[in-house]
C-alpha cells in the first residue's frame, strides 16, 4: 500500500519560491495499492496532476472521499481528468444523508457560474453515494469507516484497510477537546476521544490537520483546525505507527516546515514526519 501526497496545504494554494518544496497545492491524497483501484482523499488543486497521472495508468476505476465542500477540498474537481473520461468508473462518496448529497454540494459549485462547466455536462462515469460516519462501508477492495470531525459546517475522517495495513485522512477537525481538559489538557481521553482513539487504533500512518501552532490554535478555536501536539498525542494514545503533519497554514514556508520537522524528529512515542506535496510513503516495509 502506498500513501501519496498530491496537495498537503489547507485553505488557499500558495504557489510560490517559499513554497516549492513542500509544494502548494491544496489537500488531495491518494492510497494506492496494485491491481487494485486507489482510493482519493479530497480533490483540491492537487488533484489536478493526480488525474494527469490517473490517465497514464492501466487501471480506470477509482473511489474519490470528500472529507467535506470547502473549497480547498474541491477546487480540483473540475480539473480531475478521469472525469471527463468515460473509460473510467468512479465513485464520489462523502457523509450526507442522501445519495445525491455529494452531486448536489458539487453542483453548486460547477453550476456555469463560478466554473464553466455544468455538472451534467461532464461526461465521466460518476456515481454518487452518502455515507454516515462510524458507519463501515467498503469501496472496491477497501474497507473503510468514517468519523464525525469537530470543524464548522462538519468534515468527515475516514479509515481505510486493505491487506491487513490501515491508514486514516483525519482533516479538517480542531481538537475534540478543549484546552486543559481531556487529552488536549494531558489527562484521559473524553468520550468523544475514547471513540476517536479506537478509530485511529493501530493505523500504519495516519495524516493528521496540524494547521495551526498551539498558540494559533488558543487565538483560533472555532475555525476548526488542529495543532501537532494534540495530533501527536491522540496518535500515540491509539498506538499509531506514522503520523502525518498535514493541511499546513498558506504562510508555511519550506523553512517553516523544515522546522517543524526538525522538532518533531526527536519524539519517541510514534514517528512523525510533515506531508510534503509529490512524495510517496511506502507501507508495506
Ligand atoms: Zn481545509
Ligand atoms: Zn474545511
Amino acid at each position: 500500500m502506498i500513501l501519496r501526497f498530491w496537495g498537503v496545504r489547507g485553505s488557499i494554494p500558495v504557489p510560490g519560491v517559499d513554497t516549492s518544496r513542500y509544494g502548494g497545492n491544496t489537500s488531495c491524497v491518494e492510497l494506492a495499492s496494485p491491481g487494485n483501484p486507489s482510493l482519493v482523499f479530497d480533490c483540491g488543486t492537487g488533484a489536478r496532476a493526480l488525474g494527469r497521472a490517473m490517465l497514464g495508468r492501466p487501471e480506470r476505476e477509482l473511489h474519490l472521499l470528500f472529507s467535506h465542500f470547502h473549497m480547498d477540498h474541491l477546487f480540483g474537481f473540475p480539473f480531475f481528468a478521469p472525469i471527463f473520461a468515460p473509460s473510467y468508473e468512479m465513485t464520489v462518496t462523502a457523509p450526507a444523508f442522501h445519495p445525491d448529497g455529494a452531486k448536489d454540494r458539487i453542483a453548486r459549485y460547477l453550476n456555469g457560474v463560478f466554473h464553466p462547466l455544468r455538472l451534467p455536462e461532464i461526461p465521466g462515469r460518476i456515481t454518487y453515494d452518502a455515507i454516515r460516519p462510524a458507519r463501515p462501508f467498503t469501496r472496491g477492495p477497501w474497507d473503510i469507516v468514517g468519523f464525525a470531525m469537530n470543524h464548522p459546517g462538519g468534515a468527515c475522517a475516514y479509515r481505510a484497510t486493505l491487506g491487513g495495513r490501515s491508514v486514516a485522512y483525519v482533516t479538517d477537525t480542531a481538537p475534540l477537546s478543549r484546552p486543559g481538559e481531556g487529552l488536549a489538557g494531558g489527562g484521559l481521553p473524553n468520550g468523544r476521544e475514547a471513540q476517536f482513539i479506537d478509530f485511529l487504533r493501530g493505523a500504519d500512518a495516519v495524516v493528521f490537520d496540524t494547521m495551526f501552532t498551539l498558540p494559533e490554535y488558543l487565538e483560533k478555536m472555532t475555525w476548526g483546525h488542529s495543532y501537532p501536539e494534540y495530533a501527536a498525542t491522540v496518535c500515540a494514545a491509539a498506538g499509531v505507527k506514522q503520523l502525518y503533519l498535514f493541511h499546513h497554514a498558506p504562510d508555511a514556508t519550506d523553512a517553516d516546515l523544515d522546522l517543524l520537522g526538525e522538532q518533531w524528529a526527536a519524539e519517541t512515542r510514534l514517528v512523525v514526519r510533515v506531508a510534503r506535496e509529490g512524495t510517496d510513503v511506502n507501507l508495506e516495509g
